[in-house]
Parts: structure tokens; C-alpha cells; sequence
């Protein structure tokens, strides 16, 4: 493996480890435990004075392959892969906070993700404060002596607001806090938020990097000195290890990442600018249009649009229903990043533990209505929404 080697071909080759067979494809490893030759090589292997596997809760071959690959592409020292997205957002989080001290985190998060830092730290005597992240004197206002960790995604779900990355990575500096980047809407491709002074990525691999919709996966990756002090131990002892046949679904699914996250890119941006002239839609979002409100920052800290479109039905929660159960290709599903184009309505589902009030702050409104666009031919989606808008009233 090169450092040199440029995204496409880290996806394809970056971190194999060949058997003695020589395979093509890599091997998926499906064992708990490993064996040793004696009892000395056992000993040294716990003492760490051999490198090798121990046992699988706590790394495994094709596993190592798939955090190897996924450190290749973001430019991290290393990482844990995780059973699922909220396992490495829980754990990035966890393992590095003790009762007493305090976070700061956009409110403009994944449901789970917001969960974990409103409800369930506060449980352990860890408070949060939510800000709303686009100002950065917001998060400037939030900090406290005790503040340890800030924690944000851009761009957001549903709306896709971005936030400064960077500014928010000065901030964290200055007071000692860690800054970590849910980078799911963004993809590893068009965002580095390690570049951008972030400290530690989380991705939920269930999304683009399977791309298939089949297996959940996480992933947490930082420099080597965070993850020896922080979550080595946490990811041994809570094991949230993701399973060998997923990391290598996952191997496999991020070969043709830049494929696919190209195509459902262009398929975003033209279902963009065809929905943003409909009658019927009150505003179209997104980050690769020049009317996004912060096209600024995202010409900053981004390199290509997004796999995502949100925009808003002037007829509200009925128009949005009526569009959504008119569309032929396009299915009806809250999961996003699949090869499939798939529609959901925020209001009633990802979102609808909200009050109607925290909604509205994060501009979801009854009419809000959030596209992922697949991999299919541009023109056949374009086909698809001509056709079901007009079953639209209004
Ligand atoms: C899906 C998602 C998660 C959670 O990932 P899972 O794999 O479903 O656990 C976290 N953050 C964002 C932004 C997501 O889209």
C-alpha cells in the first residue's frame, strides 16, 4: 500500500492482506479466537511483545482490512470499525468523557446521535449544551472550564446546513476539547474533516461505504495517541466489534464508493435544479447549488455537492404524502446512501420523536421532504417526479 495512492485506487487495494493462498478477492475471516503455536507465543502475544490477533471482540483480519482502507482514505493513523453507526457515534463519545464534564454539539444531529448526547450522557453526570452550529459564536458562547468534547455533523439531516468545520476546530483547541465529525452526509470523498483540524471521524458504514443496502457498520477513526488513551480500552471491554462477514461486505461495497457516490451526486444535483423550477416546491436545499444559504462554507470545506436533496412542498404534509406515494422508482425508506433512490418525510418519521417547536428550529416543516438519491439513470428519476407531482394538489 501506498500513501501516495490517490482515493480510487486506496479503495480498491488499500489494507489487503493476502493469504498464503494468494487470493484476489480478500478473505473473510469468520472466527472468534485465534491459536498459538505454544504457550510462549501466547504469552508474548498478551504481553504485546508479537504482533497478532487475540481475539475477535477485539480485532480480527478482515476487519483490520477494512479500518486499514478506511484509514488510507480519510488520512487517519488508525481506527475501530464498529456493528453499527451509533455503536462507533456512542463510543467516539463515551470513551473519552468522565461525570463532571461537558459537551457541546450542534442540535442539528441524527435522532440517535442527539440522543445520546442530551439524554443518555447527562444519565452519567456528563452535560450537553446544544447550539445551533451555523454561527460559530454560538459555540463560542457554549464553552465552559469543563468543556471536553464538541461534536457536530455537515452537512445536517434533513436540511443540510453545513457548519464550519474548522472554526469549530479552533475553538476546541483553544480550550483543550476534542472535536468529532459525523461525516455520513458529506462522504469520506467530499469532506476530510481531519484536514480541517477535526479530531476524530465517525461514519455510520451502513450508508454510502456498504452503498447496497444490506449490513450496518461504523467506523471511528483518529490519530493513534487518542485511540490508545480513549478507545482501545472502551472498544475491548463494551464490544461493539463489528462482525467479520459485515467488514467484509463493507470491503467490497467501498471499491466502487467513488462510483457510486459520483453518480448519485449528478443524479442530486440535477433532481436539484428540476425541482427548485417546479411550481409546486416552495425551496429546494442543496449544498451544490449556489443558492444554498452557506454556499460559502461549503466552497470551503467541501469538494462536490451531496448524495442528498431536501426541499419543501408549498402543499405541506399532504402534498408531501401524495408525491412520495405517486413515485414509481423512487421507494418510500428512511435509510439513505443505497444505489436506490429513496424518499422519506422527516416530519413523520426520522424526526418525528421532535417537538413540533425543535422541528421548526431545524427548518422541517409538514412539507419537508428528504431525497437520497441513488445510482439510477438521471433521466428516468426526473421522469419519476415530472409524473408523480402532478398527482400534487396545489
Ligand atoms: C445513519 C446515521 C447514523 C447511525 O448509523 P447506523 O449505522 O444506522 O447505526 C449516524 N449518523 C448519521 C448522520 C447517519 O445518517
Amino acid at each position: 500500500m501506498s500513501k501516495t495512492w490517490r482515493p480510487a485506487t486506496q479503495l480498491v487495494h488499500g489494507g489487503t492482506l493476502r493469504s498464503q493462498y494468494g487470493e484476489t478477492s480478500e478473505a473473510i475471516y469468520l472466527t472468534q479466537g485465534f491459536v498459538y503455536d505454544t504457550s510462549e507465543a501466547a504469552e508474548a502475544r498478551f504481553k504485546g511483545e508479537t504482533d497478532g490477533f487475540i481475539y475477535a471482540r477485539y480485532g480480527s483480519p478482515t476487519n483490520d482490512m477494512f479500518e486499514k482502507r478506511m484509514c488510507a482514505l480519510e488520512g487517519a493513523e488508525d481506527a475501530r470499525a464498529t456493528a453499527s453507526g451509533m455503536a462507533a457515534v456512542a463510543a467516539a463519545v463515551l470513551c473519552q468523557v468522565k461525570a463532571g464534564d461537558h459537551i457541546v454539539a450542534a442540535r442539528a444531529l441524527f435522532g440517535s446521535c442527539r440522543w445520546v448526547v442530551e439524554t443518555l450522557a447527562p444519565k452519567y453526570g456528563v452535560e450537553c449544551t446544544l447550539v445551533d452550529g451555523r454561527d460559530l459564536a454560538n459555540w463560542e458562547k457554549a464553552i465552559r472550564p469543563n468543556t471536553k468534547v464538541f461534536f457536530l455533523e455537515s452537512p445536517t439531516n434533513p436540511t443540510l446546513e453545513v457548519v464550519d468545520i474548522s472554526g469549530v476546530a479552533k475553538l476546541a483547541n483553544q480550550v483543550g476539547a476534542k472535536l468529532i465529525v459525523d461525516n455520513v452526509f458529506a462522504t469520506p470523498l467530499f469532506q476530510k474533516p481531519l484536514e480541517l483540524g477535526a479530531h476524530i471521524v465517525v461514519y455510520s458504514a451502513t450508508k454510502h461505504i456498504d452503498g447496497q443496502g444490506r449490513c450496518l457498520g461504523g467506523v471511528v477513526l483518529a490519530d493513534k495517541a487518542w485511540i490508545d488513551e480513549n478507545l482501545h480500552d472502551y472498544f475491548r471491554h463494551t464490544g461493539p466489534a463489528m462482525s467479520p462477514f459485515n467488514a467484509w461486505t463493507l470491503l467490497k461495497g467501498i471499491e466502487t464508493l467513488p462510483l457510486r457516490v459520483r453518480q448519485q451526486t449528478e443524479n442530486a444535483a440535477k433532481i436539484a435544479d428540476f425541482l427548485a423550477e417546479q411550481g409546486k416546491v416552495a425551496k429546494v436545499i442543496y449544498p451544490g447549488r449556489k443558492d444554498h444559504p452557506q454556499a460559502e462554507i461549503i466552497a470551503k470545506q467541501m469538494t462536490g455537492g451531496s448524495t442528498l436533496v431536501c426541499f419543501e412542498l408549498k402543499g405541506g404534509k399532504e402534498a408531501a404524502f401524495a408525491l412520495q406515494n405517486a413515485l414509481e422508482i423512487i421507494k418510500i425508506s428512511n435509510n439513505l446512501g443505497d444505489s436506490k433512490s429513496l424518499i422519506t418525510h422527516p416530519a413523520t418519521t426520522t424526526h418525528k420523536n421532535l417537538t413540533e417547536e425543535a422541528r421548526a428550529e431545524l427548518g422541517i416543516s409538514p412539507g419537508t421532504v428528504r431525497l437520497s438519491a441513488g445510482i439510477e439513470d438521471t433521466d428516468d428519476l426526473i421522469e419519476d417526479f415530472a409524473r408523480a407531482l402532478t398527482k400534487v394538489s396545489a
